[in-house]
């Protein structure tokens, strides 16, 4: 049995019209099950359901925040779990999806991080994360317009298959999302960066977790993070920029006397100028055995101030769901076996 979302829409079985059919059920209605496509003939239907399933995943639980974000963790056959995150603001339903189950990256603010790396997801695992958010949430799979790749996971090291997800939520017979409204968020890879750029039919947004302006603050919070300088990464951003045209967007999680001075966000400042850039800092979100503390508002405050007047575009992102677990991997990590190794 394939899963029938791991296809591109152009390779979907079926032909013509009928092939639209099916995507329709798929990715319009959102059908959970080939039964359900009445306007397929039984034997086709009988068919696909021989050789395709729609579902990749064994079971779901959400947790809803009082602030509206719902929570959703997957078990995937395998036993396996990862999140997405459902946010629905304003007239801005946006998901953020995982690309992996646990994380490599380790960032030692993480929840995720402390996981470890279970596997990479297939793109159908990705997609199917969508098509199961609006199912929940009982709307349609097109109403949800905004999806970041910030889930669980390090979306560059899964090239192959989030670009192949990125792909199917941009078709036009399937998601038809606008590429302007899909951000891919990385820890900082230049090699993945400059492919990302030369994918010119994708033009997505590109968000990079830089979290300090100093190689030592960086590793210490990103142990990973030894592989690639902060030159390299802002070399390749640079890139990106020169290729796509597109804002490049630095995500800071801001952690209490770790990278929140003002020498940082003078550093940081500094590394920003001559590219079109934003900045989100990001209180952090607590979590039992992080070792990490929030930044105060006081200091948050400053940081922003100390940013602003340097001419560099920046916002604070609050973290939605904080009763429900929002950093993610906080869900997977309070299961008993933490989620990221097979089970039978
Ligand atoms: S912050 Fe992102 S890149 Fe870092 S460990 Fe967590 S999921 Fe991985």
């Amino acid at each position: 049995m394939q899963l029938l979302l791991d296809l591109h829409p152009d390779a979907y079985p079926l032909e013509g019209f009928r092939r639209r059919q099916l995507l329709e059920w798929v990715f319009v209605h959102g059908a959970a099950d080939f039964s359900a496509m009445t306007s397929l003939s039984a034997g086709v239907r009988a068919e696909l359901s021989e050789q395709y399933t729609l579902n990749p995943f064994r079971s779901i639980e959400t947790v809803r925040s009082t602030d509206g974000s719902v929570k959703y963790l997957f078990t995937l056959p395998d036993g396996r779990q990862m999140e997405a995150v459902y946010m629905p603001y304003l007239d801005r339903k946006t998901i953020c999806v995982s690309t992996m189950v646990g994380c490599p990256a380790k960032c030692a603010f993480c929840a995720t991080g402390a996981l470890g790396f279970g596997r990479n997801l297939t793109a159908g695992e990705v997609v199917g994360q969508i098509l199961a958010v609006a199912r929940g949430e009982g709307i349609a799979p097109r109403e949800l317009r905004n999806l970041v790749f910030m889930g669980m996971g390090e979306p560059l090291l899964n090239y192959d298959a989030t670009m192949l997800a990125a792909r199917i939520l941009l078709h036009p017979l399937a998601l038809g999302m606008s590429k302007r409204r899909v951000t891919l968020s990385t820890v900082g890879l230049p090699k993945g960066i400059r492919r990302l750029a030369a994918e010119d039919d994708l033009g997505i947004k590109l968000a990079i977790s830089l979290h300090a302006p100093d190689e030592e603050t960086r590793q210490r919070i990103i142990p990973t993070a030894h592989a690639n300088t902060i030159q390299e990464i802002m070399a390749s951003a640079r890139e990106y920029q020169a290729v796509t045209g597109r804002r490049v967007t630095f995500e800071y999680a801001m952690l209490r006397g770790v990278n929140d001075q003002l020498w940082q966000a003078e550093l940081l400042a500094d590394l920003l100028r001559g590219l079109v850039s934003h900045v989100n800092l990001i209180p952090m979100n607590p979590w039992e055995g992080s070792g990490f503390e929030e930044s105060s508002e006081q200091q948050l405050q400053a940081f922003y101030d100390a940013l602003e007047q340097r001419g560099v575009e920046v916002s604070v992102r609050r973290s939605r769901g904080r009763d429900a677990g929002a950093a993610c991997g906080q869900l997977a990590l309070k299961q008993p076996g933490a989620g990221v190794s097979a089970s039978a």
